[in-house]
């Protein structure tokens, strides 16, 4: 009986190989093990109560995905805070509500918030841990000092300007936006700031606008991605006449054979 516990912060990058060793253990992959899946148990743990944010790409993976392996269970507003290596157990912060007295006036119950700490035991766990704005900015006045986001760099969300220091621009993932920590964003940054950057030089208002363009490719078994791209607004995908919360054949291929010449070759010299 295989237990497999995931824990995670970037929820996409683990639901990814989650798919990925689940469906290995099918026997699929690029060596193609024994049929095993049957004896496996896997554990999906997040803080928060969805698979993916958008509501589209979110349905695929509930309704489609995960019961196509029937084997996965997700346990919602799980935090991992202690592993014991030599016994194999990890402990879990567990955070819920039940519902209190009922409030005649307002209708409605109180709410009441509960902690508990849940030991899980594992032969195999994978762990994501959380992700930090880097030192040298978190620790400056160039990090939002409050909320959220606070550490990640204080720039506008369409200008990729900092809010108070007007000759600062930020690219990738240390900005402080609400959606764009990928490379695909860091790419849609990148004329942007460019733009934006020469405009002040010369004197004017920033005018380019990052529209919060960011892509997961999700891998949801071996041969198949469904190639999420979304932006501030909702849906993105490069290719409208084709659903894209469809996981397909064809992104698998692209991923794999032309993602490296286009990033070298293309990317890289400022091409696209
Ligand atoms: C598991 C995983 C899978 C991913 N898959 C995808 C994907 O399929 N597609 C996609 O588009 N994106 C993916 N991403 C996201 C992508 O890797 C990042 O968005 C991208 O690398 C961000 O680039 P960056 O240059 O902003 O930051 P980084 O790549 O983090 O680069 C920052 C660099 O700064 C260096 N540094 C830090 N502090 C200092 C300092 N004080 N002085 C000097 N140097 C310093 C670091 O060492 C690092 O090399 C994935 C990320 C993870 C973790």
């Amino acid at each position: 009986m295989y237990t497999t516990r995931y824990t995670h912060k970037m929820w996409w990058s683990t639901t990814k190989i989650l798919y990925l060793s689940d469906d290995y253990l099918r026997g699929n992959g690029p060596d193609g093990g024994a049929d095993v899946s049957k004896n496996a148990s896997f554990s999906f743990c997040k803080k928060g109560t969805t698979l993916f944010g958008i509501p589209e790409y979110n349905k695929t993976l509930v309704d489609e995905v995960t019961p196509m392996y029937g084997n996965i269970e997700d346990k919602w507003n799980h935090v991992l805070r202690k592993i014991d290596p030599e016994n194999k157990i990890a402990t879990f912060e567990h955070t819920y509500q039940t519902k209190g007295e009922y409030d005649a006036d307002l209708e409605e119950y109180d709410m009441i918030d509960h902690t508990e700490m849940v030991e899980m035991k594992y032969d195999f766990i994978h762990v994501v841990p959380p992700m930090r704005p880097v030192k040298s900015v978190a620790e400056s006045l160039l990090g939002w000092q409050k909320g959220n986001a606070k550490g990640w760099l204080a720039c506008d969300l369409n200008t990729l300007q900092h809010i108070k220091y007007k000759n600062v621009f930020g690219i990738g993932d240390i900005l402080g936006i609400p959606k764009g920590k990928t490379g695909g964003s860091a790419r849609h940054h990148g004329p942007i700031l460019v733009e934006n950057l020469v405009s002040v030089l010369e004197g004017k208002e920033p005018k380019a606008k990052f529209d919060g363009y960011t892509v997961c490719p999700l891998k949801t078994e071996y041969g198949k991605i469904m190639l999420a791209e979304f932006n501030y607004d909702g849906l993105a995908p490069s290719f409208p006449v084709l659903d894209p919360s469809r996981p397909r054949w064809m992104w698998w291929a692209f991923d794999l054979y032309m993602l490296k010449p286009m990033y070298w070759y293309l990317m890289m010299r400022g091409l696209m």
